[in-house]
């Protein structure tokens, strides 16, 4: 299903579906391995000693996803019972089974930022005053790439301002850069340009880097070791963890640079979308490898036209009652983004003959 094979299904739905590449998979049988719990494991001590110089910090972590890297990153960066400032649409409010709350104990303040970037203003103003009454404000989280806004780049100079209020009021800075190399990509910047202004941050893997699970949480020493701690106390401690650090490394030296193709066909899909009558596509968010698309003016919700679009054979995701998202991907190449664009019109045309009929 991933991807186009045989040519047939196009899936859209997510880069998550990428599959490893030839080399990934040789590169897996070849890693040399031991128990990672030891730390004895010399492809896992490889990875995260790229990751943390890559990223301009002091130390890395593998965990097996980007749910339990965010959720080992809250627990390593607060106390229970503390208050974490973050996006209202961002990944750790909607989409991580409420663990923020349930499993660290955290109060999550949401706040609504303007296409995925909170205001520092706003920020500042979240934070809870020293009172007997309030819990205490120790983190903020931002999003980068932004997801549910549509692939948006918090740029370098936002955080650098986010990092002045974060600082000046003693709080930490964490980023959920997921997608952080499509930012980097985007913007022809060193990935460290977004990374120097937070404490510490996350990114995966598993997504357009094409690997087959994994992400990875880098930061100071101190805080890799409590999260080291907490990893283990969740059941995330891997033995031979090597067969998932060792397509790790291949994404690292060669996965990254290629993201650019995926947001030349994002742009392709969108700016193909845009002259079709009823579709709504926001090309100022079109900025990495995610499009939103608006169905308002066709009148018809998203699961319907996502089921009409399955029978096609173009797989979509829904991202709210409207609004249908794209993801390109390692895999999908001009002409699929051509024969997308066909399926959605013969759909779009379908739906206004019955329309009128
Ligand atoms: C996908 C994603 C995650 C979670 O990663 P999983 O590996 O699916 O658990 C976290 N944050 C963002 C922004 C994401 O897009």
């Amino acid at each position: 299903m991933a991807g186009v094979k045989g040519g047939d299904v196009i899936d859209l739905r997510s880069d998550t579906v990428t599959l490893p590449t030839e080399e990934m998979l040789e590169a897996i049988r070849r890693a040399s391995l031991g128990d990672d719990v030891y730390r004895e494991d010399p492809t896992v001590n490889r990875l995260e000693e790229m990751a943390a110089k890559k990223m301009g910090k002091e130390a890395a972590l593998l965990v097996p996803s980007g749910t339990m890297a965010n959720l080992v990153s809250l627990m390593s960066n607060t106390r229970r019972g503390d208050c974490v400032i973050l996006e209202a649409e961002s990944h750790i409010y909607w989409y991580e089974v409420g663990g923020i709350s349930t499993i660290a104990g955290l109060m999550p303040w949401p706040i609504r930022g303007y296409m995925g970037a909170l205001d520092p203003k706003d920020v500042e103003a979240a934070i809870r005053p020293k009172d007997i009454h309030f819990p205490e404000t120790t983190l903020v989280c931002i999003e980068n790439t932004h997801n549910r806004a549509g692939g948006t780049i918090i740029t370098p100079r936002q955080i650098e301002a986010l990092s002045k209020v974060t600082r000046e009021n003693g709080l930490k800075l964490y980023m959920d850069g997921a997608r952080i190399f499509n930012a980097a990509v985007a913007l022809k910047v060193d990935v460290r340009e977004f990374t120097r202004h937070v404490n510490n941050l996350m990114f995966s893997l598993s997504k357009g880097l094409c690997c087959p699970v994994g992400s990875v949480i880098v930061g100071d020493s101190d805080f890799i070791e409590r999260a080291r701690k907490i990893r283990k106390m969740l059941g995330g401690g891997m033995r031979k963890a090597g067969i998932i650090a060792a397509p790790g490394i291949i994404a690292l030296e060669k996965m990254i640079d290629r993201l650019e193709e995926d947001h030349v066909n994002a742009k392709l899909l969108a700016n193909g979308i845009k002259g079709i009558e009823g579709l709504y596509v926001d090309l100022r968010r079109i900025q990495t490898n995610i499009v939103l698309v608006d169905l308002s003016g066709l009148g018809v919700n998203s699961n319907i036209f996502i089921a009409m679009l399955r029978e096609r054979g173009l797989l979509v995701s829904s991202h709210s009652k409207n609004v249908i998202r794209m993801v390109t991907h390692f895999g999908i190449r001009r002409e699929h983004i051509e024969k997308a664009l066909a399926i959605i019109e013969e759909t779009v045309r379908e739906l206004r003959k019955r329309s009128k009929s």
